[in-house]
């Protein structure tokens, strides 16, 4: 007898032969650009990030080529992406990856910065083969509803050679992630039109929400002081503040935060300068 967890590969597999979006970096197996599309593509929309994508492999094909650029040149790639962290994380990780790449580091890529467990298994899923799973919150969704799950972390682990084999752990991981987006979305999932429906246990759960605002928030001022910086280069406290029309408490948030995270100095004088 077929077990759920056949039902549930082989259905996702023929939905995703029918329905995979089409996008340049689906087929590669280069680390480098795996690394930065799933760092571009961290809360941002998939076809918004595969505009930056492009941008990105453009300028920098390689870590080195964007290694021996500079911070400020990936944070001006960046404007409009938001999380200006991620960025940093990702030049830093450039340098590493410089000196020792890839294979060096395999299989745990855990140790460049911003990287954590799902895009290493990223990593190791589309450019390495390996049977693993990367686990978001699209393919918790989908497992959790679909097999009726509290703890799917415990169902992956035990579940792991049922799910992957005699199936490319990349289709499948990619299967699940468009799955997740386009079908068992988080808000209105299309259970009347789903072709995993007859098998699937409906555990669809109300997540509460506390939506952060982000007009007037801190996130907010950061991406402004970074923009003006990121035109300046150095700027006085008492002319960003003018440029930027806020409170000076909550300028000095903003400002200790970005030098915190390594974006910005702040030197004698009350100047304040973008990191290059
Ligand atoms: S039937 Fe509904 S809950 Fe189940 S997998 Fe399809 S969309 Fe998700």
């Amino acid at each position: 007898m077929e077990t759920k967890t056949k039902k549930f590969k082989r259905d996702i597999l023929n939905w995703y032969n029918n329905n995979k979006r089409d996008y340049s970096w689906r087929e590669t197996n280069d680390p480098w650009k795996i690394l930065l599309l799933e760092t571009i593509s961290q809360q941002t929309q998939l076809d918004r990030a595969d505009t930056y994508f492009k941008l990105f492999i453009e300028e920098f094909p390689s870590p080195a080529t964007m290694a021996s650029s500079s911070l400020k040149k990936v944070l001006i790639l960046w404007s409009g992406l938001g999380y200006n962290n991620r960025a940093r994380r990702l030049y830093e990780s450039s340098k590493i990856l410089s000196e020792k790449g890839f294979d060096e580091l395999y299989p745990n890529f855990e140790v460049l910065p911003g990287v954590g467990p799902y895009t290493n298994n990223a990593i190791l899923s589309f450019a390495y083969g390996e049977k693993v799973i990367t686990r978001d919150v699209n393919v918790d969704r989908v497992f959790s509803r679909y097999f009726g799950l509290n703890n799917v972390e415990n169902f992956v682990h035990n579940n792991k050679q049922p799910l992957l084999n005699r199936v490319s752990s990349r289709d499948l991981n990619q299967a699940i992630m468009d799955f997740g987006s386009m079908v068992c979305k988080s808000k209105n999932p299309l259970c009347s039109t789903c072709v995993l429906e007859k098998n699937c246990e409906k555990n669809i759960v109300k997540i509460k929400k506390s939506k952060e605002t982000f007009s007037g928030s801190n996130r907010e001022l950061r991406g402004a002081l970074l923009k003006l910086l990121l035109n300046e280069n150095i700027a006085s406290l008492e002319t960003i503040q003018k440029n930027l029309k806020t409170d000076k408490v909550k300028l000095l948030k903003a400002v200790s935060t970005l030098e915190k995270d390594g974006l910005i100095t702040i030197k004698k004088n009350n100047l304040v300068e973008i990191n290059s």
